[in-house]
């Protein structure tokens, strides 16, 4: 499928040799800026569900147990991630990576639209919102990175370089949204922060159509499928499409019921399952050469190490979250601020530490000392451990008062410094590990298996979010020491594996090992 020759566009050459926009293609800015407001939308909400769903109703909130409501998010939150697979199937095969952000925007910002109108229509319109945020966002997430990608068909230290600034724009668009919403959803009123997160992504889907065709001309606008395969990807997906909206009107007919708790217990296994399912089948019909074989078994570590890490990571908007609201002393020059606030450290962190990390991996490379891949995984699990095993210090001042006290600010800011820290040691090193291990004709289902690692953890991350309860401290510390205890363990599985996966590399064609 050819893409219609737009007037006034430039060229796919004129696209990718532009030079304006801090040394990138001036595409990388509508990127950057439309990616900056999806997880400003996306960032701004997500804190927010847990303190809606368990606010009583008197404060407006649906009453919803701990545990139910951390299961809730962590639905959503796997949910995002996984409908990146079928989101990125979809645009490979039918809509083209451009088409199928702008309609994952239209579709994330009705979501919003309906989550703000919930104040009318309670919980019907608050769950719908969340759907189709889910399936809009598995259009958007996954196809906007593969157009960063595309900006430099040449690879390399730019296509990098590339992602850093757009690593950056995730970023800011996270800071920026928990401040605006956080304020306002906590302080002034649930909905208004909703809205405001609703607002953001409609700046964002305004952005896509006012630069996406002048910046990013052709790029992301054909297929490489035949048509007939074409006409058949629509035809599912609408088939699919039509049974998604069979199910959200039975439930909101009240036809069933569902137990967000069962349900996320039974998708960790399913994902679990689903993933093992796949390697194996890799490894048995995937005809892969010995030298496939070793970068694939390099990614399935990878993918045990990036589970393990993001089931920690991925409690900042849950468990961490409510040791905030509940347990922390969030006055800040006399000002009491929101306990969303603090789920911005870690963004500000990523912002202020990305050069940094990009200064070290280059200052290392110079001393003629590049850590591999697993060796920097094993790093960031590490850091994620310290992380969550200094959480015991204060989890014991809460206990020994019988849970009245509230710690200082500064416990969850140095724990979320020293997880940032893990991060940029493993999430960016991740994405391109995927890209350069993965056997050429696998790359996109390998960014779908490092997404599907980020759902895995989000769901763990939302089954033991409810255990931060001032009605049951005992809980809180056997979190902790839980979470450290698995980060070292997998750490440790990293540091056995180490030497014997660096020299197996050694006669492997991948760049990086
Ligand atoms: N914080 C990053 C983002 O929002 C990475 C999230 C993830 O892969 N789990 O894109």
């Amino acid at each position: 499928m050819t893409a219609p020759a737009h007037a006034g566009a430039p060229t796919v050459n004129e696209v990718v040799a532009d030079r304006s926009f801090f040394g990138h293609p001036r595409g990388l800015r509508t990127l950057f800026a439309v990616e900056m407001w999806e997880r400003f939308s996306y960032y701004g909400l997500r804190p927010l569900l847990i303190l809606f769903m368990t606010a009583a109703i008197a404060s407006n909130g649906f009453g919803l147990d701990r545990t139910t409501a951390g299961a809730v998010v962590g639905i959503y939150a796997a949910g995002v991630y996984l409908a990146t697979l079928p989101g990125g199937w979809i645009a490979d095969r039918w809509l083209g990576l451009q088409r199928a952000v702008w309609w994952g925007a239209v579709i994330i910002a009705c979501g919003h639209l309906s989550i703000a109108l919930s104040a009318l229509f309670e919980k019907k319109a608050f769950f719908l919102g969340l759907v189709l945020i889910v399936i809009g966002t598995g259009l958007l997430k996954g196809n906007i990175s593969a157009i960063v990608g595309d900006l430099y068909p040449e690879g390399g230290a730019r296509r990098d370089s590339g992602f850093a600034v757009y690593y950056m724009g995730i970023n800011v668009g996270a800071t920026l949204g928990q401040l605006v919403t956080g304020y306002l959803g906590e302080k002034v009123g649930w909905h208004l922060g909703f809205g405001a997160a609703g607002v953001g992504m409609l700046i964002g889907l305004i952005t896509f159509r006012i630069w996406a065709r002048r910046t990013l001309g052709p790029i992301g606008t054909t297929v490489s499928v035949s048509a007939s395969e074409t006409a058949k990807a629509r035809k599912v997906t609408l088939a699919a499409a039509a049974a998604v909206v069979l199910v959200i009107l039975a439930g909101m007919a009240g036809l069933y019921s569902v137990n967000p708790v069962a349900i996320a217990e039974y998708s960790t296994n399913a994902i679990i399952g689903l993933a093992l399912a796949y390697f194996a089948y890799l490894f048995i019909f995937g005809k892969l050469d010995s030298d496939e074989r070793k970068r694939v078994a390099v990614i399935a570590l990878l993918f045990v190490g990036a589970a393990a890490f993001w089931a920690a990571f991925e409690q900042a908007p849950t468990s961490l979250n409510l040791f905030a609201r509940d347990f922390t002393d969030r006055h800040v020059f006399g000002y009491e601020i929101p306990a969303t606030w603090m789920q911005s450290v870690n963004s500000i962190f990523v912002v202020s530490l990305a050069p940094v990390f990009a200064a070290l991996w280059l200052a290392l490379a110079r001393r003629g000392i590049s850590p591999s891949s697993p060796t920097k995984f094993m790093a960031g699990l590490i850091f994620c451990g310290i992380a969550f095993y200094m959480m015991l210090i204060p989890a014991d001042i809460v206990i020994a008062s019988g849970g009245v006290a509230k710690v200082s600010i500064w416990w969850l800011t140095i724990s979320y410094l020293l997880q940032t820290v893990g991060e940029l040691s493993l999430s960016p090193v991740g994405l391109s590990s995927m890209t350069k291990l993965a056997p050429r004709r696998f790359t996109g289902q390998m960014m779908g298996v490092w997404f599907m690692a980020a759902a895995l953890g989000n769901l763990i991350a939302g089954l033991v979010g409810g255990s931060i309860d001032p009605e049951k401290l005992d809980l809180m510390p056997k979190l902790f020491s839980r979470t450290a205890i698995s980060l070292f363990v997998v750490a440790g599985v990293f540091a056995v594996l180490i030497i014997p996966i660096r020299n197996m590399m050694k006669t492997s064609s991948a760049v990086d090992h």
